[in-house]
């Protein structure tokens, strides 16, 4: 056994959050949300809210439909990885977390 699996085994177990679905969505020290989902969008998409020990974040799954030709089916999954690319980038860019109260001088100063 890998010393990564033996890790895992022995994850301490980690309570349910306020957000937690609290059923077979959460395992030992992983919750996770009931799944937001957006459809009528030729598709349908799903964002799930999840915390792995002390670590958050969201995860996105898709369902695209695809052409039936392969050629442009493989065209669509490559648009669509690049897309998901862009998206990636651009949410973790404006979702960046807020700095430290520290690091935010106007905080805390009174008006002249
Ligand atoms: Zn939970």
């Amino acid at each position: 056994m890998s010393a990564r699996t033996m890790a895992r085994l022995h994850r301490a177990e980690t309570p349910h959050t306020d957000w937690c679905a609290r059923d077979h969505r959460c395992g030992v020290a992983e919750h996770r949300s009931a799944d937001i989902v957006a459809a009528d969008i030729g598709g349908r998409a799903w964002i799930t809210r999840v915390r792995v020990d002390d670590r958050e974040y969201a995860e996105i799954r898709a369902r695209i439909p695809l052409h039936s030709n392969e050629s442009v089916a493989r065209w669509q999954l490559a648009t669509a990885l690049e897309i998901m690319r862009e998206l990636v980038a651009t949410v973790a860019a404006r979702l960046a977390p807020l700095p430290r109260r520290a690091e935010r001088p106007a905080i805390d100063r009174r008006p002249a």
